[in-house]
């Protein structure tokens, strides 16, 4: 008998729920990917997730052709194309892991309803969480609103799956008509913007591992501080890896968990929670289905973000506010499309307090740029960071971007790397060239001569603003 397993971010075959299902069921599994980005609604995935996707596909089908199976593509509406696939294959089973974006999650409510009714098995499966964002809930039964007590609750009751090796030969599925190429599906952006970004990356499963095991060889031993480090390789830069399920999540914390030893625990500790945080922007996305477009704290439903002036915000997205750490960390997106997440806070924070925009126009220009854009993450982070959403970051708490910068990039590194108009400056002045208006004119005259906004000034009209809130 045959199963379909319908790949959709779970771009793998270690740790891949369904299809271990179908091959223990005794099935042999058909896998498909169906391209139907319109079904994804307001958050269809945008240009730079779209490049990655289309060379993870690429791996997987590879993957799948080496060990005697294959990947048919095919084009939505994904409801009639299912059927279109059951009907030309046989199948009488169709096999796929969760998604929990709210569009996504309905549409696949009503598919599932729908084949069962029609008598297709119909079997979904968690393959990307450690929980699953209704399994945990407060005393009182509610949705977690703050992420310590949510951690508490998850490590108590941690039971992850054991690592799952593929088989290296699969049954050869059918050969079916309909199979449209990767490259017909238009998921490489035009023009090809994107080109800089593959020396820093390689998508698909392989690479996937070959992360993790860089990073346990290596940034892992001082996680805890590092992390915070952008001048440094601090992180794993798993994220955008985890994002398109090219690895498991369990598979991470269980190799972390190998590694662990006396010396690294609280690296491995501090790791796990960050993976944490990922669950409960999963939680949240499943409990609070609007907040991808709306604030979760109410307060700010009537906030006076600060008008619309479309050349101050593409002098952000282009990485020409003249501060000088927000624009290295908007220029590192631009270029390998990510950023480190201490500089996500920062550029966040100044947009939304320094130059007061609504949090959805940084979250929009993330979701098309980065390679990691993922709908609970970024939503979590955008809403924390303007202090709108759950467990957030009090609006009032306005980062200082120089500070920051001298803090976490103490020797204006990664400002230079990222700013080589400022490279002939000495380090003190990376941080704030306004400051020194005659060396930054003779060194650095290409860089813009004032930010955007006075750091003070503009510090001021955001607490105004929070305070006129109020009523
Ligand atoms: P590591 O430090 O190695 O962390 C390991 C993994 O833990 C990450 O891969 C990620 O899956 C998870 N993680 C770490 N920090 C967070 C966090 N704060 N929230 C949720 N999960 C986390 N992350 C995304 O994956 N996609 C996004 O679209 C996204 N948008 C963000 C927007 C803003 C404004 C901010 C402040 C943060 C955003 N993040 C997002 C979270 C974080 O910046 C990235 O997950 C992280 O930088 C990825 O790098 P890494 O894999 O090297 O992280």
């Amino acid at each position: 008998s045959l199963a379909l397993v319908w790949f959709r971010h779970d771009l793998r075959l270690d740790d891949q729920p369904a299809l271990r299902a179908a091959l223990e069921a005794g099935h042999t599994p058909v896998p498909v990917y169906i391209h139907a980005p319109e079904e994804e609604g307001a958050w269809a995935p945008g240009a730079a997730s779209d490049a990655w996707r289309h060379r993870s596909l690429q791996a997987l089908q590879q993957e799948l052709e080496q060990r005697g199976s294959a990947l048919h593509v095919c084009t939505g509406p994904t409801d009639g194309a299912l059927d279109r696939l059951l009907r030309r294959s046989g199948a009488q089973a169709v096999f796929w892991n969760r998604k929990y974006e709210p569009a996504t999650q309905a549409r696949d409510a009503a598919l599932k309803r729908r084949l069962r009714e029609s008598g297709v098995e119909v079997e979904s499966f968690n393959g990307t969480l450690m929980f699953e964002p209704w399994d945990m809930a407060t005393q009182s039964g509610g949705p977690y609103k703050v992420f310590t007590p949510f951690w508490k609750n998850a490590q108590a009751n941690l039971r992850l799956p054991a690592p799952w090796t593929a088989p290296v030969r699969l049954p050869e599925p059918p050969t079916l008509d309909g199979h449209v190429s990767i490259d017909a599906l238009g998921l490489q952006p035009r023009p090809r913007w994107d080109e800089s970004f593959w020396e820093h990356w390689q998508p698909g499963e392989a690479g996937a591992h070959e992360a993790l095991e860089i990073f346990i060889d290596g940034a892992l031993n001082g996680y805890s501080e590092d992390r915070d480090r952008p001048d440094r390789i601090g992180t794993s830069r798993l994220s955008p890896h985890l994002h398109f399920g090219e690895i498991a999540v369990w598979r991470v914390v269980h190799a972390l968990q190998q590694a662990c030893t006396a010396a690294n625990a609280r690296h491995v500790d501090a790791y796990v929670r960050e993976l944490g945080w990922r669950e409960f922007a999963y939680h949240l996305l499943h409990h609070f289905p609007q907040t991808p477009n709306e604030n979760l704290n109410p307060r700010f439903e009537h906030f006076n973000w600060a008008r619309v002036d479309d050349a101050a915000l593409r002098a952000w997205q282009q990485g020409r506010t003249g501060v000088p750490i927000v624009d290295a960390g908007l220029r590192e997106l631009w270029a390998t499309g990510y950023m480190h997440n201490r500089v996500r806070m920062i550029v966040a924070s100044y947009l939304c307090k320094h130059l007061r925009y609504h949090w959805l126009e940084g979250a929009r220009w993330f979701w098309d740029t980065l390679v990691d854009a993922d709908l609970a993450n970024n939503t979590l982070g955008w809403q924390w960071t303007a202090g709108t959403g759950a467990d957030a970051s009090p609006y009032f708490r306005v980062f200082n971007p120089v500070t920051q910068a001298q803090r976490f990039d103490p020797k204006a590194e990664y400002i230079a790397r990222w700013v080589p108009e400022l490279q002939a400056l000495p380090v003190k002045e990376r941080f704030a060239p306004w400051l020194s208006p005659e060396l930054a004119q003779r060194l650095a005259p290409d860089y813009p001569r004032q930010p955007l906004v006075d750091l003070a000034e503009g510090r001021e009209a955001a607490l105004a603003a929070y305070a006129a809130s109020k009523d």
